[in-house]
């Protein structure tokens, strides 16, 4: 991402170096001194053979793109016959299309927390010249099944994948985040690309002070097998389950739009982490 910052840089570089200024005036004579020889004249640095304003600059990287994929749908609870469809979710199995996701005990819905902090982290990406993909267009919708989420991940070629939930943990004092990613992998981009994926968003989640969870995984990363989304892509892909929508401390901090914002600013900057 900086890469087409700098050569912009770079190229303004140069054409400040190639817009020759006009010759200062000459000085005033020097007054003649008997007893001095004269200065040298100043020497006018011949032109270079090639100017410089026909260097030809690299061309700029395209700017990654990264696949936002926000849990869940707001109009999925009002659809079971389309979201109970089973679709392949991978290693032979099949699972239902979608599901409705989880909420606080006052009624904040995961899938309002995941489209909120799904744009965050979009508009906060596009400020730093990401391009973003978004595996659905707003939160009314039914969908789009999983099998559909992790497509539009493999067509748009994505330098990372990053599906954003919350849990629902019947445990109230069950909190903090965890990654899950694909294990055993199924595919190259599965094997390291996903594993960093996964410990950088940790590593940084953490750095922001983001605890990770008391009650899945271990040291806040989850292997995991039977995630759809996970199992069927092709491109370095995580889920960040960010935390325990049944615990008071992390409810009150999804329901916030202050906490919203920590944990969209702490995503972003795993993604940024992980593009380099
Ligand atoms: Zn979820």
């Amino acid at each position: 991402m900086r890469r087409p910052v700098l050569a912009v840089t770079c190229l303004l570089a140069l054409a400040g170096c190639g817009s020759t200024p006009a010759a200062p005036p000459s000085p005033p004579p020097a007054p003649v001194s008997r007893s001095s020889p004269a200065p040298p004249a100043p020497t006018t640095p011949s032109a270079p053979a090639t100017s410089p304003l026909t260097t030809t600059a690299p061309p700029a990287a395209p700017a990654p793109v990264v696949v936002l994929d926000p849990g869940h749908n707001g109009a999925n609870a009002a659809n079971p016959a389309v979201v109970n469809r089973p679709v392949p979710a991978g290693r032979g199995r099949t699972k239902p299309c979608n599901t409705t996701g989880t909420a606080t005990d006052a009624g904040y819905p995961e899938h309002a927390f995941t489209w909120d902090v799904a744009v965050r982290v979009r508009d906060l990406l596009a400020a730093r010249g990401v391009r973003v993909v978004l595996t659905r267009p707003d939160d009314n919708g039914i969908g789009p099944c999983v099998d559909r989420r992790a497509a539009i991940g493999n067509e748009a070629a994505a330098a990372a994948v990053v599906s954003i939930h919350a849990d629902g943990s019947t445990d109230p004092s069950a909190r903090g985040f965890h990654i899950a990613y694909s294990a055993p992998p199924l595919n190259e981009a599965q094997g390291e690309p996903a594993l960093r994926l996964a410990t950088t968003m940790r590593d940084t989640m953490v750095s922001a002070g983001l605890a990770t969870s008391t009650y899945i995984g271990s040291a806040g990363l989850s292997p995991r097998d039977d995630l759809g989304g996970l199992n069927l892509s092709e491109r370095p892909a995580v889920l960040v389950e960010c935390g325990n929508m049944r615990n008071a401390a992390e409810a009150a901090a999804f329901a916030g739009p202050d906490g919203r914002r920590s944990y969209a600013a702490a995503i972003t900057a795993g993604i940024l982490a992980y593009l380099g």
